[in-house]
């Protein structure tokens, strides 16, 4: 049994918590039952037993009254036994949902106890656990996993769970002791108590979880060493003051001085920069490279796909032309030949920004002195990934994440709570905010033409199909069918078209994504491998097909890969008549606001924590009870505390924060946590 619920110690027994409870503490007039009532329980004598009925309609009718009022229980099933164990005259406790025939309150298949009559009413309110098929199967019911906790409960006191949450915690917020909230989580007396065992245990997951992410940034911050860029030179002033082709915006400088004050601490860096798309990201990331670079340290920028890096290596390149750096271009394609001149130029010290895809983080780059190194998109890297950064230099380089999945801030403050946190919330000025439309099927071919006209203005086009699965051979079909599709409405050579989908070859992806940024082909058709990052500033319409198909976020991602010029632009939803309500929720949801933040947390609401793409640490999201959002004040009260804590007591000296060091002592004993970064 414990294996099927997984649980494996008392404790997490007592974790296991019912998904509702049972009121049968109370007793209801006949009188007052109503249709409403889910359920209902009558103190009722038995009148009479009647079989009634005949084949497959036989039933036992017993009829019953109380003080108010006589009601009718019905059984079809199991007749003989029900028959033999009720006796005319005799009290019993009858729980269920009540029903009405020609309006007399009426009850099928009851549950009945029978009561003596002065007493037999249920002090706690009965709970009702989530059960799996295999149990039920095997005959573990919940009622068997009930009396399996009561007796648990029977035999252990408030000295088995000792309290982990500070004295002063508990009487500051009025929480319930740790014994009586996880008592009364399975068998509350009454409502009251259940709802502050509920705020109780809530406030307790979200407190630990940050305490686990506090105490990591915590020791970072204490016992990281990071080197100190303490000049400003050369590289940044000249770039700065003659090679940057725009102001800055306010959040832009802002940003800047988060990060610089971080490179001056002496502590390793570790932020994320958080902006949405178009927010301008690349450059605080070059004018960071460059402060390494004054400071004689190499730097890498490492982008999640080949495409990817080639943009970022081109815009670094372009942007860096009259300024005398040396940048460099590493990924999987690079020829034998000019890969081992960039490793040698790494290793010797020459190369000072080295862009690419992973393969910037093997082992056979072995940089002379990295001290920078910027993630971008960072969602597309696992952990193991980052830690190989921490290896490439005696002391760690300071690491600058960057995502353009906008986060909300109660998941930044549990998923990402270790990092330290910087947000571009402006755009670059002139910015027109893309116009977006939801159309149906029925309007394809106008749309079709409303990209003719865009055309012949001299803008591009991308069209987008779903590929759900990579290996799915329906959404390949889809997308060739709509190729051709596309191809007959927009025939050469009047038109050219590029398609990128994710089983072409690296080489030929590379060549179609080439033209069509270089303004060779008019339209871009591919699925979702376009999502992240591509900047094609001329490209003004974006077509989702099947809209309702893709996530929030996605869609987001999507559409911020037009907008990125000076030109009006346009996102089309294209949805078949008929999308479900969270789809039309979704798709209303984009045509409404262009604000990554809001779509985000209206992602996070209707997706939930669990399911956020690139979140991590799901044990910081994912909790029994709490839900970051629903309960984000608890969260935010149970990260103030924490922070409180860790600042006048670190290390958790003091006897009241005893119970919290032996907690975390002993879950970094079970669990790898501590090798999370
Ligand atoms: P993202 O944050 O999505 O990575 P980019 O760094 O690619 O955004 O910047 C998007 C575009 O905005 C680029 O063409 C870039 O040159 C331009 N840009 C960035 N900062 C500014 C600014 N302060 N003023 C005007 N344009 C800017
Ligand atoms: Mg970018």
């Amino acid at each position: 049994m414990r294996k099927e619920l997984s649980l494996f110690i008392v404790a997490d027994i007592l974790h296991h918590f019912p998904f509702r409870h049972i009121d049968k503490t109370k007793i209801d007039n006949i009188r007052d039952l109503n249709p409403a009532m889910e359920f209902a329980q009558v103190k009722v004598v038995l009148l009479s037993l009647n079989i009634a009925g005949s084949g497959r309609a036989k039933r036992l009718v017993g009829l019953f009254r109380d003080s108010t009022g006589i009601m009718e229980m019905v059984w079809f099933q199991g007749i003989t036994w029900v028959e033999k164990f009720l006796r005319i005259g005799t009290t019993y406790l009858a729980y269920g949902k009540p029903g009405f025939f020609l309006g007399k309150p009426q009850m099928a298949h009851p549950e009945l106890e029978t009561v003596s009559l002065e007493s037999g009413l249920k002090k706690f309110l009965e709970p009702v656990y989530p059960s799996t098929e295999k149990l039920k199967a095997r005959g573990i019911s919940g009622k068997i996993f009930s009396q399996f906790v009561d007796d648990v409960f029977n035999k252990i006191s408030s000295a088995d769970l000792p309290e982990i949450l500070p004295e002063e915690i508990i009487k500051k917020y009025k929480l319930s002791g740790r014994f009586e909230a996880l008592k009364n989580m399975h068998f509350p007396p009454t409502i009251k108590e259940f709802n502050s065992a509920v705020r109780r245990i809530k406030f307790e997951e979200l407190f630990l979880a940050q305490l686990h992410i506090q105490i990591l940034k915590q020791h970072r911050k204490l016992f990281s060493k990071g080197w100190v860029f303490e000049k400003v030179g050369n590289y940044f002033n000249s770039f700065y003051n003659n090679h940057l082709p725009f102001d800055l915006t306010g959040a832009q400088k802002k940003v800047i001085k988060e990060i610089r004050s971080d490179l001056i601490s002496g502590k390793q860096m570790n932020r994320l920069l958080q902006g949405d798309v178009g927010s301008g990201k690349t450059i605080v990331a070059l004018l960071c490279m460059l402060l390494a670079a004054d400071n004689g340290f190499q730097s890498i920028l490492m982008a999640p796909t080949e495409i990817l890096a080639i943009q970022h290596f081109n815009a670094i390149a372009e942007l860096t032309k009259g300024i005398n750096i040396n940048v460099k271009l590493l990924t999987g394609s690079v020829k034998a030949k000019e890969r081992k001149k960039i490793l040698d130029e790494a290793a010797s010290g020459d190369l000072n920004i080295l862009v690419g895809t992973h393969a910037v983080i093997e082992d056979k780059v072995q940089m002379k002195n990295i001290g920078f190194a910027v993630i971008d998109e960072q969602h597309k890297f696992g952990v193991a990934q980052r830690a190989a950064l921490w290896k490439k230099n005696v002391i760690p380089p300071h690491v600058l994440v960057m995502t353009a999945t906008p986060i909300p801030r109660t998941l930044a403050l549990t998923a990402y709570g270790d990092l330290d946190y910087s947000v571009l919330d402006e755009l670059p000025p002139g910015r027109k905010p893309v116009t977006t439309i939801h159309r149906h099927e029925s309007a394809r071919s106008q749309i079709m033409d409303f990209i003719k006209s865009q055309i012949k203005d001299g803008r591009q086009a991308y069209l987008i199909y779903p590929l759900i699965e990579e290996s799915s051979k329906l959404d390949y079909e889809n997308l060739m069918k709509g190729y051709e599709e596309v191809k007959s409405y927009f025939p050469e050579p009047k038109y050219w078209i590029s398609m990128v989908h994710g089983k072409m070859t690296p080489e030929l992806k590379e060549t179609n994504m080439q033209r069509f940024v270089e303004n060779d082909t008019h339209i871009m058709v591919g699925t979702t491998v376009i999502e992240v990052g591509i900047n094609v500033p001329n490209a003004t319409v974006m077509v989702i097909e099947s809209a309702e198909k893709f996530g929030l976020s996605q869609l987001h991602q999507l559409r911020g890969r037009v907008g990125r010029g000076a030109e009006q632009s346009y996102c089309i939803l294209l949805s078949g008549q008929k999308v479900s309500q969270e789809a039309k929720e979704r798709l209303g949801i984009m045509v409404e606001t262009n604000d990554g933040f809001k779509i985000a947390e209206k992602d996070l609401e209707l997706r939930g924590p669990g399911d956020i793409q690139g979140t991590r640490q799901s044990g910081t999201i994912n909790f029994k009870l709490a839900n970051i959002l629903a309960d984000r004040i608890i969260l935010e009260t149970a990260r103030d505390e924490v922070e409180n804590i860790l600042k006048i007591d670190p290390t958790l000296e003091s006897a009241e924060h005893l119970p919290l060091k032996i907690y975390l002592d002993n879950f970094k004993k079970n669990s790898d946590w501590s090798k999370i970064s």
